[in-house]
């Protein structure tokens, strides 16, 4: 099974977008992300922790600006903190492939420090 680390983060800007072929939300119903209300984001979210594009993910959507959802395991006000905290970044992908910490298991463990 392909997990986060082994996915080769390259894609990031080798070819973007082609991470959406292995998010592990894109059976079913994808109304199911962009739920209300942070207990329900929290299990939203959930389904972000294994996925193997969670680095993918976040990054595509912070790079975007995609204001509602949960994408990379984040909700939107987690995102919109992480832009705060990190104003100097214009490319997440970019960052998120020179700067990860190698052992990260979510998108915020993989910037924090
Ligand atoms: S990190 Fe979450 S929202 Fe993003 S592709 Fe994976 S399951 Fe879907």
């Amino acid at each position: 099974m392909i997990n986060n680390l082994d996915f080769p983060h390259t894609a990031l800007i080798d070819a973007p977008g082609s991470w959406v072929r292995w998010a592990r939300c894109r059976l079913g119903d994808p109304d199911r992300m962009f739920v209300r209300g942070k207990r329900k984001q929290r299990e939203v979210a959930a389904l972000c922790e294994r996925c193997p594009v969670v680095l993918q993910c976040g990054a595509d959507a912070l790079d975007n600006r995609v204001e509602f959802g949960v994408w990379g395991g984040m909700p939107e006000c987690e995102r919109r903190n992480l832009i705060k905290r990190h104003p100097h970044v214009e490319s997440w992908a970019d960052f998120i492939a020179k700067n990860r910490r190698t052992h990260s298991r979510n998108f915020l463990d993989a910037v924090a420090g």
